[in-house]
């Protein structure tokens, strides 16, 4: 069917816009795809400002989050970047022939360079990094080096998507075919939008989330202060009641009915009664999440060993597609 491959920043606690844009979609590819590979992208997570001390963790906490959405070892590699050495080794080949201006049109690159100035004496020393500007390289090399062909994101990275496959194009017409074209897979809650500003989108280092470990009192707490719109209407309006639309979205996404059938049943009711619903919807959705993350964390040496054995197999594919690499850029 399609070799998978998706990854997450382990910069922060993964929030509702990462499980439906993302990880929502990975349970569903495990069962069906040839290959599937699940990364915790922890060198992408250094490029803006963390706590050494505390990256370990970090990265443990974002491997705990995949399980316990439902990513199956048994049936996808659950892998730490950094632990494929292959990842950087490919994004420097891959550097050498994707042209700067590639990069400087992304939008997301001016996006996250204003993040990071945001952040004031944190931020000061990473926002004219290299990285920053080079982070989709990485991101095509993380893709390639699989020969992944089907990538389930969120819509935030399909700009980053589109590069990929440039550079994935360029490689094959200078050196001979070696990548395969990938294909989006981006569904409904692609885009969930921040709580507190609608025109801003969910983040793990920019506007707070919901995050997927958060207790039902903060849940309930912020849902209830959550932007909503003029006017008193239930109804989804992407343009004119972005905050209400957006709370549509993921009460639909969660609990699986149509945005239709969420307005005929809010016709005549406030706000508040749907904001009271969608904040039981969620703890409701989390409920189990939350009880395998705790058992997950509680058998740390397992998901070590689940950890270990797929970065194993991982370098051993990733191993094939360099070789392949080397010998058409007349490295062997
Ligand atoms: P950061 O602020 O550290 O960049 P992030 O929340 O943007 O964190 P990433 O690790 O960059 O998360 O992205 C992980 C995946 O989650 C990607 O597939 C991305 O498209 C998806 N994603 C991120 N934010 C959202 C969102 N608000 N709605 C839907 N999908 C999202
Ligand atoms: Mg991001």
């Amino acid at each position: 069917m399609a070799k998978v491959f998706s990854g997450i920043r382990s910069s922060g606690r993964l929030h509702l816009g990462n499980y439906l844009g993302a990880i929502k979609n990975w349970v569903t590819l495990q069962d069906k795809a040839d290959q599937c590979i699940f990364a915790v992208v922890d060198l992408h997570g250094v490029t803006t400002p963390y706590d050494p001390k505390a990256y370990p963790q970090q990265v443990m906490d974002t491997a705990l989050d995949f399980l316990a959405a439902g990513v199956d070892p048994t049936k996808a590699l659950l892998i730490r970047q950094s632990w494929v050495p292959q990842h950087a080794e490919l994004m420097w080949l891959l550097s050498t022939i994707t042209p700067v201006g590639w990069l400087e049109r992304l939008p997301n690159w001016r996006e996250k360079v204003d993040q990071v100035q945001a952040m004031g004496e944190r931020g000061a020393s990473y926002r004219n990094n290299l990285s920053l500007l080079a982070y989709p390289v990485l991101m095509a090399a993380d893709i390639l080096l699989y020969k992944s062909d089907l990538v389930p994101v969120g819509e935030d990275q399909l700009a980053h998507l589109d590069l990929a496959n440039e550079v994935g194009a360029k490689f094959n017409h200078l050196f001979g075919k070696v990548f395969p074209v990938i294909k989006r897979h981006v569904t409904q809650g692609a885009r969930i939008m921040s709580l507190t500003d609608p025109m801003k989108k969910m983040s793990k280092t920019g506007d707070e989330g919901i995050a997927l470990s958060d207790s039902p009192d903060q849940i309930r707490m912020k849902i209830k202060r959550a932007a909503t719109d003029s006017g008193r209407e239930v109804k989804f309006d992407v343009v004119g009641k972005p905050g209400i639309s957006n709370l549509m979205t993921i009460y639909a996404t969660l609990a699986n009915v149509s945005i239709g059938k969420l307005e005929e049943r809010y016709v005549g009711k406030s706000y508040a009664e749907f904001k009271a619903d969608l904040a039981e919807v969620v703890v409701g959705f989390l409920q189990p999440l939350q009880e395998r993350r705790a058992a997950f964390a509680k058998d740390v040496d397992r998901v070590e060993a689940i950890l270990t054995e797929s970065e194993k197999r991982a370098r051993i594919i990733a191993d094939k597609t360099l070789a392949d690499v080397h010998k058409h850029m007349g490295l062997r």
